[in-house]
C-alpha cells in the first residue's frame, strides 16, 4: 500500500516474524489508503516522521533532561531532545519548550500539577460546548482533583456571536470564582480564539492563562491562526493533529519560573522515562513545520474546511456559528432531517468510506451517545492533496449517503437503497483516494 520502500520492508519483516500482528497493520494501512479521513484531530504523518518512530531510540531510558539525565548513555539523546526543543521554540516563537509529555492530556495534567494544588479552582469551556475532557470533566483527573467552573458560549440564536465564546461572561465567571488558571483552546470550536481578550479576563482576577492549542497548533505555527503568545502564560498542545507530527504532547512558555515548575511536573511529577523515539519524530515534524511548504499546507487546510462548510450549507445543513475560521466544523444535522442523529450519520458515512465522529452541538438536546451533529475536519484530506473541488465532492457524497440513510429509517425498501448508495459512494471514494495517495 505504502509507496515507501522502508514501510514495505518493515511490513514484510513483520509479516515473517509476527503475522498475527502484521496482518492487522497491513489491513489498517489499506483502510487509511482507501478511505477519506474527516476526523478533525487526525492526520497522516510524513514517511520521515513515521520512520523516526520505528528506531532504536525506543530502547533507551533517558529520565531527566538534556545535560541532566539519571542514566548513562544518553549523549545522543541529549542532541535529539535539544533539537526538538529548539525547533519547537522557533516554531512557536517562545523561550521554553518541554517535549516530553506522552500526549495532550498528559501535558495538561502536568501543567495543572505545576500551577495548582489539589482542590484549586480553574475556569474552562465545558466538554459539551466544545471543550476537552482534560479541562474538568468529572471522571477525568482535572475534574476529580481540581474544581472546574465553566464559562459559556452565546446561546441566543439572535445574537451576532451565536455559538461563539461569550468573552464578557468569561470575565464575569473569572471575577466571581477567582480561578487560579483560565483555560482556553478547544476540541470542537470552529472560530478564532481571541487570546488577548482571554488574557484580560485572567489578569482581572489574577489567574494564569493556559492556552491548549491541541487542535490548531499547526495553524498557529503557520501563522494561519493568531498565536497565543505573548498572551498565554503557558501553552499546551498535541503534536499529532494539525501539526502533523507523531502522537504526543508539548508544553511551551516564555516564563523561566514557570518553565522550571513545568519541567518538574512532567518529570518526575507525572511521567518516568521519555519516549525518545517519539521525541525524535517530534523534532522531524517540527522541522517540516518550519518549512515554507507547511504554511501553504495550513492555508489550504483552512480553505478546504471553508469549502466543505459552504457546500454543506448549500445542501441544507447548518454549520454551528455559521461557518469556520479553522480546520474544523460542527454540522448540525437537524435542519436536514429531525430523525437524523450524529451516531447514525457516523455509521452510514463509514459504510461509504468517509470517516468522521458524532459530536454534540452546543445545547444539544440529544445525549452524547447519539448527538445531533458530526464534527468534520480538513487536515488529513489536505495532506493527501485534496483542494476545494474534492471537498465539494465530499459534501455531495455525505449528503447522498445521509439522504439514503434517512430514507431507510422505518422503511422496508429504504435499507436496500442505503446499502446500494453506500456501496456506490464507497467505490467512488476508493477511486478518488487512488488519485490522491497518502504521502509515503
Ligand atoms: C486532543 C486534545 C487534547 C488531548 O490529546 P491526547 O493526545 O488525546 O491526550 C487535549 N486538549 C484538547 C483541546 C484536544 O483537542
Amino acid at each position: 500500500m505504502a509507496h515507501d520502500p522502508i514501510a514495505d520492508a518493515t511490513l514484510e519483516l513483520l509479516t515473517r516474524r509476527d503475522p498475527d500482528v502484521a496482518t492487522w497493520i497491513a489491513k489498517e494501512a489499506e483502510r487509511q489508503a482507501t478511505t477519506i479521513e474527516l476526523i478533525a484531530s487526525e492526520n497522516h504523518v510524513s514517511p520521515a516522521v513515521m520512520h523516526a518512530m520505528g528506531t532504536c531510540l525506543t530502547n533507551k531510558y533517558a529520565e531527566g533532561y538534556p545535560g541532566a539525565r539519571y542514566y548513562g548513555g544518553c549523549v545522543y539523546h541529549d542532541h535529539i531532545e535539544s533539537i526538538a526543543r529548539d525547533r519547537a521554540k522557533r516554531l512557536f516563537n517562545c523561550a521554553f519548550a518541554n517535549v516530553q509529555p506522552h500526549s495532550g492530556a498528559q501535558a495538561n495534567a502536568a501543567v495543572f500539577m505545576a500551577l495548582m494544588d489539589p482542590g484549586d479552582t480553574f475556569a474552562s469551556l465545558v466538554l459539551s460546548d466544545g471543550g476537552h475532557l482534560s479541562h474538568g470533566m468529572k471522571i477525568n483527573l482535572s475534574g476529580k482533583w481540581f474544581k472546574p467552573v465553566h464559562y459559556p458560549l452565546h446561546y441566543d440564536p439572535s445574537h451576532p456571536d451565536f455559538e461563539r465564546i461569550d468573552y464578557d461572561a468569561v470575565e464575569r465567571v473569572c471575577n466571581e470564582h477567582r480561578p487560579k488558571v483560565l483555560m482556553c483552546g478547544y476540541s470542537a470550536y470552529p472560530r478564532v480564539i481571541d487570546f488577548a481578550r482571554m488574557r484580560k479576563a485572567a489578569d482581572a482576577c489574577g489567574a494564569l492563562l493556559v492556552a491548549d492549542i491541541a487542535h490548531i497548533a499547526g495553524l498557529v505555527a503557520a501563522g494561519v491562526h493568531p498565536s497565543p503568545f505573548p498572551h498565554a502564560h503557558v501553552v499546551t498542545t498535541t503534536t499529532h493533529k494539525t501539526l502533523r507530527g507523531p502522537r504526543g504532547g508539548l508544553i511551551l512558555t516564555d516564563a523561566e519560573d514557570l518553565a522550571k515548575k513545568i519541567d518538574k511536573a512532567v518529570f518526575p511529577g507525572m511521567q518516568g522515562g521519555p519516549l525518545m523515539h517519539v521525541i525524535a519524530a517530534k523534532a522531524v515534524a517540527f522541522g517540516e513545520a518550519l518549512q515554507p511548504s507547511f504554511k501553504s499546507y495550513c492555508t489550504q487546510v483552512v480553505a478546504n474546511a471553508r469549502a466543505l462548510a459552504a457546500a454543506l450549507i448549500d445542501l441544507g445543513y447548518r454549520i454551528t456559528s455559521g461557518g469556520t475560521d479553522n480546520h474544523l466544523m460542527l454540522v448540525d444535522l437537524r435542519p436536514r432531517s429531525d430523525k437524523l442523529t450524529g451516531a447514525d450519520a457516523e455509521r452510514w458515512l463509514e459504510l461509504a468510506g468517509m470517516i468522521c465522529n458524532k459530536n454534540g452541538i452546543p445545547q444539544d438536546p440529544r445525549p452524547p451517545k447519539f448527538t445531533s451533529g458530526i464534527r468534520l475536519g480538513s487536515p488529513a484530506t489536505t495532506t493527501r492533496g485534496f483542494k476545494e473541488p474534492q471537498m465539494r465532492q465530499v459534501a455531495a457524497w455525505i449528503d447522498q449517503v445521509l439522504a439514503a440513510g434517512v430514507e431507510s429509517i422505518g422503511s422496508p425498501t429504504g435499507a436496500a437503497t442505503l446499502e446500494s448508495t453506500a456501496a456506490r459512494v464507497r467505490q467512488e471514494v476508493r477511486s478518488l483516494c487512488q488519485q490522491f495517495p497518502i504521502p509515503g
